[in-house]
Formats: C-alpha cells, sequence, structure tokens
C-alpha cells in the first residue's frame, strides 16, 4: 500500500485514524515507560556499587587505623620467600617478601622496618640488620623491602647489604621479625605533610605516600627526594605514578650532579641539594609535620635547620639508618644535675665477673662493654632499632641517648643507644 491510498482511507475512516494514533501513543507510552525503568536500574546499580565501594575504602581505612596499636604481629622469626627481586637503580634491589606458609600479613605502619636475621655459612650467630618497609601496607600477601649497597667507611662492603645484593635471589627463604619501630605515619592524624629523603632514607617515605594515595587522603604532601642524578634516582617511575593519582602529592626531586642526559625540569626539579633554604621557597609556610630519613650529614643539617626555621621540635620526626645518623642527633636531654661525675662510676659486668669505671667519652654502654672485652652482647643495627644488644640491668639505671624502635621490658636496656646514670650492674 503507497502513501497516497493510506492517507485516503485515513480520511474516509475517522475511527481507524483514531485507532492507529491510540496505537501508537499506547506504544511510545510503554516505550517510555521501559527505559525510565531501566534507566532508574542502571542508576540504582551504579549507585549501589559506588556506595559499596566507599564502604569497602572505608573498612581499609579503618584497618588501617586500626593499626594505631603497637602490638607485635608474631614472636621471634618467620619464614619468608623472597617472590621478587628487583633493581630499582645501581646497586639497590627490592625484594618482594611473600609469608612461607601462606597466610595472610599483619598490616604495618608506614615507616616501620623489619629486622632480619641472616645465617651465613661457618659463622655461629646471625647478622641482625633492620632494613624499611618500602611499599606501605597495601596488599597483605607480600612486603617490601630495598636494600642499597653499603660501603664501611674503611671502604670495605658492608655485610649484609652486600651478600643481599650478590647472592640472595627469588625462591630463597629468610628469617624475618615482625614489622615494628616508632617512626611512621600516623594517618588519623590530618595534618599537611613534609616527606624528606636522600638516597636509600626514601624507603619509608615512599610507603607513607603509597599508603596516603592509597586511601584517598585529602592532605598535602610535599614530597622531597635527593640523590645524585639518574643513576641513582630510584623509584622514579613509581613515584610519579603516585603524583598521578594524588593531586595533593607535590614531587621535588634534588639532584646534586647531574648527567648531561638529565633534564632540569624533565627529570628533576632542582640542581640542588635538599635544603631548608629550598623548602623555605617552596612550602607556603613551615606548619607541617615533617618526617626525614637520609645520610648523617643530611639529617644533621636539615633537622637543625628546621628547627632554626621555628618548626616546634615536635614536628620533625626522622629515623637514623645506623650510627653515624643517630650521632647527628640534636644533644637532648642533658644528664640530670644530680648524676654523679661519670668519671667515678663503676660498671660491673655480673656474667664476666668484670668491674670497670665508665669512660665519658664513651657513646653508649655498648661501645664500652666492646672496649672493656666483653663478648657477651650482641650487635645488630646499633641505632636502638633491632633489640640484639638487650641486657638485663641488675642495680642502677640508664638514660637513652636515641629512640629505641621498641620499648625494652621493665629491667633491661638497649645497651647500643644507653648510657649509665649511675653505678650499675648488668647481666653480660
Ligand atoms: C630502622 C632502620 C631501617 C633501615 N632501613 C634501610 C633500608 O630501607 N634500606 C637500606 O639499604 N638500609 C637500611 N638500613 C640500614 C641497614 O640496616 C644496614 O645498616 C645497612 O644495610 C648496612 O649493613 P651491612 O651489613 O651491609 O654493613 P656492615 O658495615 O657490615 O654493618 C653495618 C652495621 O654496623 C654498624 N656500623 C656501621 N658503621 C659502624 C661504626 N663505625 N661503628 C660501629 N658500628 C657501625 C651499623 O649500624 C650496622 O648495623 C636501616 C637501618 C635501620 C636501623
Amino acid at each position: 500500500m503507497n502513501h497516497e491510498i493510506l492517507l485516503t482511507l485515513l480520511l474516509q475512516s475517522p475511527l481507524l485514524t483514531i485507532g492507529l494514533g491510540g496505537g501508537f501513543l499506547t506504544l511510545g507510552y510503554i516505550a517510555t515507560q521501559w527505559w525510565v525503568v531501566g534507566a532508574r536500574y542502571r542508576f540504582e546499580s551504579q549507585r549501589n556499587r559506588l556506595e559499596l565501594d566507599a564502604l569497602s575504602k572505608k573498612i581499609e581505612i579503618l584497618n588501617l587505623k586500626a593499626q594505631a596499636a603497637p602490638e607485635v604481629a608474631w614472636n621471634g622469626c618467620r619464614k619468608f620467600t623472597v617472590s621478587k627481586k628487583v633493581e630499582e637503580c645501581e646497586d639497590t634491589y627490592s625484594y618482594y617478601l611473600t609469608p612461607h606458609n601462606g597466610k595472610p600479613l599483619p598490616k604495618f605502619k608506614p615507616g616501620q622496618y623489619l629486622t632480619f636475621e641472616v645465617k651465613f655459612p661457618n659463622e655461629p650467630k646471625p647478622q641482625v640488620r633492620c632494613y624499611s618497609l618500602s611499599d606501605g601496607s597495601i596488599s597483605d600477601d607480600h612486603y617490601r623491602v630495598t636494600i642499597k649497597r653499603y660501603t664501611r667507611a674503611d671502604g670495605q662492603p658492608g655485610a649484609v647489604s652486600n651478600y643481599f645484593a650478590d647472592h640472595v635471589k627469588e625462591g630463597d627463604i629468610l628469617d624475618v621479625k615482625a614489622p615494628s619501630g616508632k617512626f611512621f605515619l600516623d594517618v588519623e592524624v590530618e595534618r599537611p605533610v613534609v616527606l624528606i629523603s636522600g638516597g636509600i632514607g626514601i624507603t619509608p617515605m615512599l610507603a607513607m605516600a603509597r599508603v596516603l594515595t592509597h586511601i584517598q587522603d585529602r592532605r598535602e604532601i610535599y614530597f622531597f627526594f635527593g640523590c645524585r642524578n639518574n643513576m641513582d634516582h630510584m623509584f622514579r617511575d613509581e613515584v610519579i605514578e603516585l603524583q598521578k593519582k594524588n593531586p595533593n602529592l607535590r614531587l621535588h626531586i634534588c639532584y646534586s650532579r647531574p648527567l648531561d642526559e638529565d633534564l632540569l625540569g624533565v627529570s628533576y626539579n632542582h640542581h640542588s641539594r635538599v635544603t631548608v633554604e629550598l623548602m623555605k621557597s617552596v612550602l607556603p609556610s613551615s606548619n607541617y609535620e615533617y618526617y626525614l630519613c637520609g645520610p648523617g650529614p643530611f639529617m644533621d643539617s636539615l633537622v637543625n635547620g628546621l628547627y632554626e626555621w621555628g618548626v616546634p621540635k615536635k614536628d620533625v620526626k626522622f629515623e637514623a639508618f645506623g650510627p653515624a645518623t643517630v650521632s647527628t642527633k640534636p644533644k637532648e636531654p642533658e644528664l640530670p644535675s644530680n648524676t654523679p661525675s661519670q668519671a667515678t662510676v663503676e660498671i660491673e659486668f655480673a656474667r664476666s665477673g668484670k668491674k670497670v669505671f665508665w669512660d665519658p667519652a664513651v657513646a653508649n654502654l655498648l661501645d664500652f662493654a666492646e672496649a672493656n672485652g666483653i663478648t657477651s652482647i650482641d650487635a645488630g643495627c646499633r641505632s636502638g632499632s633491632c633489640g640484639s644488644c638487650v641486657v638485663a640491668i641488675k642495680e642502677g639505671s640508664v638514660e637513652y641517648v636515641g629512640e629505641p624502635g621498641n620499648e625494652p621490658e621493665e629491667g633491661s636496656c638497649l645497651t647500643c643507644i644507653c648510657r649509665p646514670k649511675g653505678k650499675m650492674v648488668i647481666d653480660a
């Protein structure tokens, strides 16, 4: 039937016209209702999905916040398999550690470290070293640490860091103590932060930046990182990825000795070291919480520079990776005025049957014991973190010259970071 015949029929038959018109209207109405119901259904399921996402994010944040209680996640050592080894830059490798028993891992606070007991062939005692967790507590099936080859002052290679670089490979099993340490970012305190690191000191800062980004925390984060040039610029891509995900993360990469191929504004932001002067020129004010980790002189100048700028001591938190950095810590507190003259203080090593007078020039009880031939005290990190050097106090008390990673039990002391307050008898 062509259009003309149809038009004639419609004009001649009003009933047919009404019927057809009504039919079209009904169909249109049904189609509209169908579309409205469909759209509402799509809207509802999207809203449910978003609500579910928000809920699981909230649960995750609550989980992270629940880490506030610094309970030990397991006692002694747990077996971990090296599931992946990745070169981050020259002489620096990340180790992904999966629990050997396959059970989920407890959360940790960003900034905390693991303690490793490394057994060398033909050595009776394991070497104990601490390594910061570099990835933040985001996954419960693995941890990650990142270790740079260390060279001693006499040019000799450091024992454990070089052992890791040269010998530890994927599939190896390691003995690891639970995450611990008091240097961490509290995600519940919603203050803007400045994360400052040099070289391998980036490891705890990276964990902090990763966690804040993961939980979509809105605080301002200034991230300063210093190294020589692209050769030792570790985690470059990872940090850039974080910045893409987190609009509040402001990155300031400082190269002290850029190479010809390093482009200012592309691979790095400042041709300088990380300094307080740089911070003054970048930060809108000094009113931030500061977290620092890096080599001794770096920490010394920055920590003291921040104090001089007027930043309260409670807002400056820093981690020492060894005794050299601890010694840069501003001297506080002073010995109490009623402390007897240190040169006449007698220290008795009860188990060794030795009594000697304390030498005030010595930095700590561990060094003093070693200088006097006492071999029964173990040494590990020498910065109060690993707990190897703990001894029982039989008489007397100590004052701490560094911050213990974990408080020793009552009646004991961490000899590597304490000095006697007076006459002492210790179980060594
Ligand atoms: C809390 C914490 C977190 C750390 N995180 C990391 C990290 O993420 N990545 C990383 O690469 N390193 C990290 N370190 C440093 C690491 O633990 C080792 O100190 C480093 O790898 C060197 O160990 P080594 O066995 O290779 O060197 P070695 O020279 O064989 O041993 C160094 C050990 O001797 C001590 N020591 C060094 N010089 C002296 C000295 N002059 N007098 C007395 N004792 C000395 C050090 O404290 C250290 O315990 C961290 C240290 C601490 C305390």
